[in-house]
């Protein structure tokens, strides 16, 4: 009986899809925002195969030029605003909670030629888990198995994107999936960064957005060609017309909701509660700002001065908008990128004549962690080993980023983390 019932409603499933797909004039296909590539139902879903087909733009949209697209005529054509341009692609939901959830998804419990063997799958979360020690203090989240995949926060797959998953990844998927994920993590680096945007344009990301999108069919087949996948290809084009992709994602946010709830402490006028707190944060970030924007913390007379006498010693300093540590008080945090790409291990922070100064190692040796599609030593990713046996000494200004350093292979691999990158190395 239950086996009779089991059938009937595949039946039913399956004539409901075939439906959407070909004969029901009422269910329009799913079009794309920024294009006119027609949608089209395969497997259950809304795919989207092509992605050369022509640009929707703010007058075709007004004009109705592509008549398919429209039930009507939207009340928000009567504000004066671009309705295609206006509207951008949020990264956070795209790429984070988009693709590279999809991605992961794909590689755990995907079909039998996509998914990667338990022991792989395994492998990589030993690996994730064992980075939890050297994850910064700017990082909200420490990585997490692929057990709570399902769990994971959307900073948790940006972290992956962008710093964790070349790591973690490599030497362990086969090199075409590996070097696929790569086309879309540097893509996405150089896109989040004033810095790599100045360096590569616009057209170089999208030619590595694009190529991501044309094989993933080859490698995960029709069904990953969702919309979010599609996209990727459009989003130069917000980039280029809002900046950095941080600066129009839903990040900050989403991010600003835990503080606003963490200003509401009683049930009565919650909106008047927050507006008081904010007025008042702002007022003492004024002062504070004004007063000053590097905080020395954690006097100490441990050592190393070099060659510096009568000078105040620190275990922490607070800079721009991260925080470098000596390397005894917090080993993750004592990392970072000087001018002229030296890979920096903070030992002391030195207050001497008002000026700042961090005083330790350099690492010696450096090498690209990979060279497709370009070396990753271009982003300033690289593996390093062999610090040298002198102390160094830089002033703070000479800072370019703070780093990630992971261990990798018995060695260290070093990623500049993108949002610390200084005002004066843009
Ligand atoms: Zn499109």
């Amino acid at each position: 009986m239950s086996i009779m019932i089991i059938i009937i409603v595949l039946i039913i499933r399956v004539t409901l899809i075939m439906l959407c797909s070909q004969t029901n004039p009422l269910i329009k296909q799913k079009t794309c925002d920024k294009c006119t590539e027609p949608g089209e139902y395969y497997d259950g879903r809304v795919i989207l195969k092509k992605i050369s087909s022509s640009k929707r733009t703010d007058t075709s949209f007004r004009l109705q030029q592509d008549e398919e697209h429209h039930l009507g005529i939207s009340p928000l054509t009567r504000l004066n605003v671009g309705l295609v341009s206006t509207f951008p692609i949020d990264y956070m939901h795209a790429c984070c909670l988009g693709v590279c959830r999809k991605l992961l998804n794909f590689w755990i419990g995907g079909n039998l030629k996509t998914r990667l063997p338990n022991r792989l799958v395994k492998t990589i979360s030993q690996r994730l888990v064992s980075l939890k020690p050297y994850i910064p203090l700017e990082f909200n989240r420490k990585p997490r198995s692929l057990d709570e995949l399902q769990r994971w926060k959307a900073t948790e797959f940006r972290s992956f994107l962008l710093y964790l998953g070349p790591v973690v990844l490599k030497d362990v998927t086969d090199l075409a999936v590996y070097e696929h994920f790569l086309l879309f993590h540097c893509a996405i680096s150089i896109l989040i960064s004033d810095r790599h945007i100045s360096k590569y344009g616009f057209e170089y990301p999208n030619k590595l957005l694009c190529a991501f999108v044309t094989h993933c069919e080859k490698l995960y087949g029709k069904q990953f060609l969702i919309y979010n996948v599609h996209i990727l290809c459009h989003l130069v084009d917000d980039v280029k017309n809002y900046g950095p992709l941080d600066r129009f994602s839903a990040f900050p946010f989403e991010n600003y909701l835990g503080v606003l709830k963490k200003l509401i402490k009683s049930p009565t006028q919650p909106l008047q509660q927050i507006h008081r707190r904010l007025k008042e944060a702002d007022y003492f970030f004024r002062i504070n700002c004004s007063q000053k924007s590097l905080v020395h913390l954690l006097e100490h007379n441990s050592g190393p001065t070099s060659i510096y006498t009568c000078c105040r010693q620190y275990r922490k300093v607070k800079y721009q908008n991260f925080i470098l540590c000596a390397k005894f008080q917090s080993s993750a945090d004592s990392y970072c990128l000087i001018k002229g790409d030296i890979v920096f291990e903070i030992h002391n922070i030195i207050l001497y004549e008002e000026s700042t100064f961090l005083i330790g190692k350099q690492y010696v040796e450096k090498r690209p962690l990979y060279n497709y599609p370009i070396e990753s030593s271009e982003l300033g990713i690289c593996i390093v080993d062999i610090l040298s046996e002198h102390y160094f000494s830089w002033s703070i200004k000479d800072v370019v980023s703070k780093c990630l350093v992971l261990p990798f292979n018995n060695k260290l691999v070093c990623v500049p983390i993108i949002h610390t990158l200084t005002e004066d190395s843009i």
